[in-house]
């Protein structure tokens, strides 16, 4: 499969600054103009981002590392369960152009659509300003978020939000709303 169009949505973009993020929030690194793969994570909330960052592929790697086996194993579980994911993963193999922006209209677990939801996590994986092949952006209702953080083992929650409190640069209002709304690094 490719993407009708792998440059970053402009809904990946930086509402502040109206244009793609270029650091990563925990060590600062240039991913934009790196040749390291990145996640952008959004959370959008009455059509306005509550938070928005891009984390480098090392920092992901290291915050996942905080993750309990259990953890781990309920959120594999919580995705393999899910039909909707399942048939929407079997259908993308075999498609050999993907419309991202059909992608983006809809929760990826319950399938409400966009304009339906107050608030929503939007994800995707990148590479210099182009999607990189094979992960598919995401758009993740709030109820899907919370369903999904209480798959997190007390021990996961604690790690991560040991981790997030040693972030330097990290507006103290964004650390409450990563403490809420974990990201999602699966
Ligand atoms: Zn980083």
């Amino acid at each position: 499969m490719k993407f009708s169009n792998d440059q970053i949505p402009p809904v990946f973009y930086s509402d502040l600054q109206a244009k793609p993020l270029e650091n990563c929030v925990m060590c600062g690194k240039d991913v934009l103009h790196s040749n390291e793969v990145y996640m952008i994570e959004k959370v959008i909330k009455n059509g306005r981002s509550e938070s928005e960052y891009a984390i480098c592929f090392t920092c992901a790697s290291k915050m996942k590392g905080n993750m309990s086996v259990e953890s781990e194993a309920n959120l594999a579980a919580y995705f393999e369960s899910n039909p909707r994911l399942k048939s929407m993963q079997d259908f993308y193999e075999g498609e050999e152009e993907v419309a991202v922006d059909d992608l983006l209209k809809a929760c990826l677990i319950k399938g409400t659509p966009v304009s339906e939801l107050e608030e929503y996590q939007l994800g995707g994986v990148f590479k210099g300003d182009k999607l990189y092949p094979a992960a598919l952006p995401f758009v993740l209702s709030l109820e899907a978020m919370m369903e999904i953080n209480d798959l997190l083992s007390a021990e996961t929650k604690r790690e991560l939000d040991d981790f997030i409190d040693e972030i330097d640069d990290l507006p103290p209002e964004w650390k409450e709303i990563f403490k809420t709304k974990k990201p999602l690094l699966v």
